[in-house]
């Protein structure tokens, strides 16, 4: 059964699209959806590349140690990171753990960016994947690592080019002068955040302000594969970003959420796919030959 594009939203019980659902529209769309109608496992293998990704932000980086109570806590805490990054990327060249915020058609939508650089004068976006040192990185099993990237190249030229704006930010998630707890409060004063900062509101202007200011974006991505066990990378591809690819792919994917298609499975010919996927058999049969 078809449903309209909020009600797609509402049945998987979410509020906004994550960057990494569309990714994963790209390796098996009907996995992504039932991982939300059935709950997600949280395997070694995630907690493994959880791990990878916070030694590398330290690397750059060192994050806002105070703890968030209320909702507004945490925007200011994620403005505030996201703030130090974008200064880190300007003043070191490099900056890891960024979130970006946009819209796709009016859906809400947000990720997490893996790394950022200057390269000749220019940003570049950078995903890193964590995988098995023997794995063939085909076309297919990239396939989704590209999409990835290109959305957070989409969403910071948005950004940038204030086609989402620091307006669009507050107004889609509430924020205003208000709503800091008070022990978060006390806790900036002493960490010597000035009067007017201390603020959802102000607080994401100064991240918005360091975005709209950042240098070019570059249309050359780079997604890099990093060994699961050792942490060292076994290879980088690079990745030209259009707009008319990306048009055409948002308008796939947008055919989803829109309700407008039901959730397409893996096509025949990858369907080895499905010996990996935990609904193989269970809530997903398409493939499903019994036994
Ligand atoms: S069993 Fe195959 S088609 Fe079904 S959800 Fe899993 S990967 Fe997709």
């Amino acid at each position: 059964m078809k449903v309209g594009g909020s009600g797609v939203l509402k049945r998987l019980n979410k509020s906004s699209i994550l960057v990494t659902d569309i990714a994963n529209q790209y390796w098996c769309e009907r996995q992504m959806e039932l991982n939300y109608l059935h709950g997600k496992k949280y395997t070694k293998q995630m907690e493994r590349g959880k791990q990878l990704h916070e030694a590398l932000q330290d690397e750059v980086y060192v994050p806002l140690t105070i703890e968030p109570v209320s909702y507004e806590d945490f925007m200011f805490k994620t403005a505030y990171e996201n703030y130090r990054s974008l200064l880190s990327l300007r003043q070191k060249g490099i900056c890891r753990e960024l979130r970006v915020y946009g819209s796709l058609n009016g859906y809400r939508i947000s990720g997490q960016i893996d790394e950022m650089k200057l390269v000749d004068g220019k940003v570049r976006v950078v995903e890193r994947k964590t995988t098995e040192a023997s794995r063939k990185l085909t076309e297919v099993y990239t396939r989704p690592h590209r999409m990835q990237v290109m959305m957070y190249r989409m969403l910071l030229g948005d950004i940038k080019a204030k086609r989402y704006t620091h307006a669009n930010f507050t107004r889609i998630y509430g924020l205003t002068n208000d709503g800091l707890s008070d022990v978060f409060k006390r806790e900036l004063q002493a960490m010597g955040v000035r009067g007017e900062l201390i603020s959802p509101y102000m607080m994401s202007k100064k991240m918005f302000d360091e975005f709209e200011s950042m240098p070019e974006i570059s249309n050359r991505l780079e997604v890099v594969y990093v060994d699961r066990f050792s942490g060292k990378q076994i290879s980088s591809t690079e990745i030209e970003y259009t707009e008319s690819e990306m048009a055409e792919k948002t308008a796939y994917v947008l055919k989803f959420w829109n309700g407008e298609r039901e959730s397409a499975p893996v096509e025949e010919a990858e369907n080895w796919k499905c010996k990996f996927c935990k609904f193989y058999g269970n809530e997903c049969k398409v493939w499903w030959k019994g036994g």
